[in-house]
């Protein structure tokens, strides 16, 4: 319930909270609908391939989550996502599937050929003009406008669709922040701090910043501000008990100074979660930017990660 801190002594064990909401099998978001005509048939082997791998994971027992953010219509950076990540039971994407990138109808179509489920980010809601645009960059807007024209009915419905939260196994989902989960960004400790109060699960995932960082609550300054941590990679990062605000990075526009594709895995029966990032063909996702006429400062930017 927004505005009601948690009750502490109650739920903060990870393991009890997935263990009451575990789904053992992947649910009907899974239908396989609106399916790609794909440019590379290397490319395509590699998603099949990890749709296949997705779906008999799903028979086993651990269940793992591929979390994924803003993945800005950047099917090369996608794709190469999904190339790397190996098993998984279902994706949960914390929206801004469309908007800057060059692919939109293809990025939603691939993500609809997984069983996952999908919260709506503010470039989600511009292209649908559910948001104005006016607040956006030039170059935004010019993407946003643009976007609007090429989204499929199909897919405009989709994206029409997506909730702004979502809580799932114990989980709470959203774009921005659990206070205003379409707008607002947890760039600062301050923010993060007063979004504590706005969702009862033990950890929040965020995007929409761009940026991979964990807020954790019992980490705080004097002034009993929370700290950020950076996402450590390598060895898994141990959930445990503490309640988090965890941003799992871009897929495709980082904006950290790492161009690299940037994604996690939740394990919630190991109760860890592991950060990754992989390089993709930026060149391809350029390519089909220039080929669009997209804005020049907006392809630039993919090569730096800014
Ligand atoms: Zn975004």
């Amino acid at each position: 319930m927004v505005g009601r801190s948690l009750n502490r002594s109650a739920s903060l064990n990870l393991k009890n909270v997935v263990s009451y909401y575990r789904v053992r099998v992947c649910r009907s978001s899974s239908t396989r609908d609106g399916r790609p005509v794909y440019k590379d048939a290397g490319k395509r082997s590699q998603v099949s391939t990890a749709r296949k791998q997705c779906m008999l994971y799903s028979k086993g027992f651990a269940m793992r989550y591929l979390i994924l953010s803003d993945i800005h219509a950047n099917l090369a950076a996608f794709d190469a996502v999904l190339a790397d990540v190996g098993h998984f039971d279902k994706i949960w994407c914390l929206g801004d599937m469309v908007g800057y990138g060059p692919q939109p109808n293809e990025c939603i179509e691939r993500l609809r050929e997984f069983p996952h489920i999908c919260v709506a980010g503010n470039h989600d809601w511009a292209a649908l003009g559910k948001l104005s645009d006016s607040d956006f960059n030039p170059d935004a807007q010019w993407a946003c406008r643009w976007t609007q024209e090429k989204l499929s009915p199909e897919n405009f419905e989709y994206l029409d669709n997506l909730p702004m939260t979502l809580i799932e196994e114990g989980f709470t989902l959203v774009h921005g922040s659990p206070r205003q989960p379409i707008w607002e960004y947890i760039l600062y400790p301050s923010i993060a701090t007063s979004n504590f109060a706005y969702f009862d699960t033990q950890i929040c995932f965020v995007g929409h910043t761009h940026t991979p960082v964990i807020f954790r609550y019992e980490h705080s300054d004097s002034d009993g501000t929370c700290l950020p941590f950076p996402l450590p990679q390598g060895n898994p990062l141990s959930l445990g008990e503490e309640r988090m605000i965890i941003n799992p990075g871009s897929v495709g526009q980082p904006r950290d100074g790492d161009p690299r594709a940037s994604y996690a895995i939740l394990d919630t029966d190991e109760a860890t979660l592991q950060y990754h990032r992989i390089p993709y063909p930026i060149e391809i996702t350029q390519r089909e930017m220039m080929e669009e006429g997209l804005p020049i400062r907006l392809i630039a930017r993919l090569g730096y990660g800014w």
